[in-house]
């Protein structure tokens, strides 16, 4: 069953996406060498108190407890970094994913951020999953299925120049997920086609997806470390990780965690998204 929200329940998620995103950038606006991935979760956590809001990181996961109100996943890690002591060098590149909830409703992004100059390959990286993010936010809208979405993501990445390494990997594993009175519900959100799974059920007004696609510069496959949490590539290569919290309203996608709601990125795939409900 796939939760469906009425307008009032979307402007609430809207509510605490906008606090995500003030979160995120934040922590992007302190990335820098010297600065440690608990610094940004302290950065994060302010965030978050400022407005009100709760963290639904800082939480526990089927009985396994997260410690950070953001996940810091850097270099060959993918996700699920757990943030503390360790210090940003110039070059690395981090994936900073939060959450929050307001009035009993979620919000969950991530961003790639690089730490000082890094290698053109790690821009290319991270722009390549940002978009691929976007090519999967154009497809929700009314009527599309499911699978248009994961369509969109893995066709964007198979069109980009491939890095010198050979190709990119499309992390297997991991994906977005419905989002609204809980963090994670139904349905999964595949980053690629996967043959005999079907087209998915079919979108519409009142569902909200988080759309993350992960991409590495090599492997799509990855282990857990020994803490339980961080996920990092089988074959050392690095990673980027990018997502947004998307409404799909009677009027179009909204991006619950885009300080614009999506206009911008959107508008480069002719789709109009729709009114912020809080503006
Ligand atoms: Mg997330
Ligand atoms: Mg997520």
């Amino acid at each position: 069953m796939v939760e469906i929200k009425t307008p009032e329940q979307i402007a609430k998620m809207r509510a605490a996406g906008l606090v995500v995103a003030a979160a995120l950038k934040a922590c992007r606006d302190a990335v820098a060498p010297g600065v440690s991935t608990g610094d940004l979760d302290e950065i994060a956590a302010k965030v978050i108190a400022d407005h009100g809001a709760t963290s639904n990181f800082k939480a526990d996961h089927g009985g396994l407890w997260f410690p950070g109100v953001i996940c810091a996943s850097v270099n060959d890690e993918v996700v699920h970094g757990i943030p503390g002591g360790r210090v940003l060098q110039e070059g690395d590149l981090i994936s900073i994913d939060c959450g929050a909830i307001v009035d009993g409703w979620h919000g969950d992004a991530a961003i790639t951020v690089p730490v000082g100059a890094v290698a053109p390959e790690l821009l290319q990286l991270s722009a390549t999953t940002e978009g691929s993010m976007w090519s999967g936010i154009a497809q929700v809208k009314k009527n599309n299925r499911l699978q248009d979405i994961s369509r969109g993501v893995e066709s964007y990445i198979r069109r980009q120049p491939l890095p010198s390494k050979g190709k990119y990997g499309i992390v297997e594993g991991y994906g977005g997920h419905g989002i609204g009175s809980a963090m994670h519900m139904e349905p999964h959100v595949l980053n690629y086609v996967e043959r005999g799974r079907g087209r998915g059920p079919k979108l519409v007004p009142g569902m909200c997806l988080a759309i993350e696609p992960m991409v590495s510069l090599g492997t799509p496959h990855t282990r857990v470390l020994e803490d339980q949490w961080t996920v990092v590539t089988t074959d050392g290569t690095w990673a980027s990780h990018w997502e947004h919290s998307v409404a799909l309203t009677e009027q179009g996608p909204l991006v619950l965690t885009a300080e614009d709601g999506g206009k911008a990125k959107l508008a480069e795939h002719g789709v109009t998204a729709a009114p912020d409900p809080l503006a």
